[in-house]
């Protein structure tokens, strides 16, 4: 009987360990990374040339990100990455290559969100920062606020040693700026991922919209409404038309309908962009801690990629 008894411990412990053992195998090896380059109008009449120059630099970012989190580094520092690549091309709107206001200037937002601690960090109107998403870094980790907008930013943007540029660095020459206001009002930017350890983070990078008033931040920088990470959840970068994505929370929406209604993410993803958003509304990209993904929209089109430990690396277009 003593026999049979140690016996059967002896299997419970064999079961449990190798259980727990599987776990930590899988949770080691875990990580996946998604960005957006914009959520917009269809790409089909775009020389082939301007496809391929896309698809080098989506894949180029999601490179600098994967890079990052197959070495064993955070979700945050590999989000940041692929923004500031996107945010120093001219291909897309955030950084150099921004979209212009009624004034013919460049004023840009954007934000960072830790999934482990909710602490995050967020830029709006800014002038003169060559990575805005490392100025909202800077927000996050140096200051005790959130959100800092406009000439206070700007400052302290310098104070920070973050590097500066001229108003003119973010203007690309005007045969392209005529091309971006008529075929791409929106090119935002943004990255999700999940590293080894389990920590989500999200950062998003935008120029806004085309022709706004001079003074207005969209959904990018507000956490909750374009931005959003936790580790309980998911991480979520949006793009599109910020003032629907601001009305509605979505970044948020898109978590809290995983927390409290245990909705998978692909449903909670979905349920957002075709019966609360409107169809051309914009673009959700988003990792959950599990690793599954999505990159959906409900406009033509939307520039995207994912790179993960199972060895997938796509881009689209
Ligand atoms: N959502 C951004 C904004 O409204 C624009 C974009 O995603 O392209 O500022």
């Amino acid at each position: 009987m003593k026999f049979i008894l140690s016996c059967l411990i002896a299997v419970i412990f064999i079961f449990t360990f190798s259980i727990t053992a599987q776990e930590q195998i899988k949770q080691s090896t875990n990580y996946c990374i998604v960005i957006h380059g914009g959520a917009g109008s269809s790409i089909d009449n775009l020389p082939d040339s301007l496809k391929n120059a896309y698809r080098h630099e989506l894949s180029a970012a999601l490179t600098k990100g994967e890079n990052i989190l197959k070495a064993g580094g955070t979700s945050l520092d590999a989000v940041e990455a692929a923004v500031r690549y996107m945010e120093d091309s001219p291909l897309f709107n955030a950084g150099k290559g921004a979209v212009l206001n009624e004034d013919g200037v460049a004023e840009m937002d954007a934000a960072i969100m830790n999934g482990k601690d909710l602490s995050c960090g967020a830029v709006g109107a800014v002038h003169f920062t060559k990575n805005p998403i490392s100025l909202a870094r800077a927000v996050m980790e140096k200051t005790q606020h959130v959100l800092l907008v406009g000439a206070g930013a700007d400052k302290f943007s310098k104070e920070t040693g973050l590097e500066q540029k001229s108003a003119k660095y973010f203007i690309v020459p005007k045969s392209y700026e005529d091309w971006l206001k008529s075929k791409s009002k929106r090119g935002t930017v943004g990255a999700v991922a999940l590293d080894k350890s389990g920590n989500l983070a999200a950062a998003t990078s935008t120029g806004g919209l085309a022709g706004k008033m001079s003074g207005r931040v969209g959904d990018a920088p507000l956490i909750n409404c374009g931005t959003y990470a936790n580790n309980k959840t998911c991480a979520v970068s949006c793009t599109g038309i910020g003032e629907k994505f601001i009305r509605n929370t979505i970044a948020f929406r898109v978590s809290a309908q995983m927390e409290y209604s245990n909705k998978p993410l692909k449903e909670s993803v979905d349920y957002l962009l075709s019966s609360v958003l409107t169809a051309g509304d914009g673009g959700i990209i988003a990792v959950d801690k599990d690793g599954n993904y999505v990159m959906n929209y409900n406009t033509q089109n939307m520039f995207r990629g994912v790179a993960n430990s199972s060895g997938k690396f796509e881009t689209f277009p």
